[in-house]
């Protein structure tokens, strides 16, 4: 089933943690179907594109009948590794990285942040909840003993680049950067973006200039 990944267009992979959760809560309130309007007014999505997306999952609704829910779920399951933990490690235990800590990823999915790092000396050594803060002297020593796959960006932005090559040596293979900086990698190597004030400028920019009907 991993293979079918690779079929599914980038923009329909990254709506599926979306569907996930909320067929998820479905599943727990003892749902077994639910049609693609249903769907769409929960994740916010238009119901074509809904089904669009679960077309590439083999997954054709049925008129008045709506989707299985567990027949989803389990090729949800089975896409995005929801068996398999992934280790998080958290650069920058600041503001923005505590709160990051203190939130608990597993509640949605079975990701977790298993370790942090910081400069700051009296961090080291410290936790937040069950998860230690180490130096970043120990980065790569830390991250292969751990076995970390993803990291977690929220370091002052002018530290972004030289610690994302510090990542990239140790084998991780994604990063969720949180800082403004742009960085470079391998193409080998993913990259998420989420830089919460150009999101929140973009945000009202188009509250400003766009009418309602022009939204996408
Ligand atoms: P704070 O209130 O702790 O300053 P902040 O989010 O406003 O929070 P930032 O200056 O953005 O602070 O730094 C975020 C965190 O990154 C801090 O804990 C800081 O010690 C840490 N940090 C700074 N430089 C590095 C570095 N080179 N490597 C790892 N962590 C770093």
């Amino acid at each position: 089933m991993g293979n079918e990944t690779m079929k599914i267009p980038q923009a329909t992979a990254k709506r599926l943690p979306l569907y996930y959760r909320f067929l998820n809560n479905l599943h727990s309130s003892g749902k077994q179907r639910v049609s693609s309007a249903e769907l769409s007014e929960a994740v916010k999505v238009d119901s074509a594109t809904i089904r669009r997306d679960f077309s590439y999952f083999g997954a054709l609704g049925k008129k008045g009948y709506g989707y299985n829910v567990n027949y989803l779920l389990t090729f949800f399951r089975n896409t995005l590794d929801q068996d398999e933990l992934t280790k998080v490690a958290l650069i920058g235990v600041g503001n923005l990285g505590t709160a990051f800590l203190n939130y608990n990823f597993l509640k949605n999915n079975n990701t977790k942040i298993a370790v942090a790092f910081d400069v700051a000396e009296e961090k080291i050594g410290s936790a937040v909840g069950d998860i230690p803060i180490f130096h970043m002297n120990d980065l790569e020593e830390v991250i292969k003993r751990e076995k970390i796959g993803v990291a977690i960006l929220t370091v002052p932005s002018q530290f972004a680049q030289t610690i994302t090559d510090r990542l990239v040596g140790a084998d991780v293979k994604g990063i969720l950067n949180f800082t403004p900086a742009r960085l470079t990698v391998p193409s080998s190597i993913r990259v998420h973006h989420i830089d919460l004030a150009v999101e929140l400028q973009s945000l009202v920019y188009f509250l400003k200039h766009y009418s309602e009907s022009e939204q996408e």
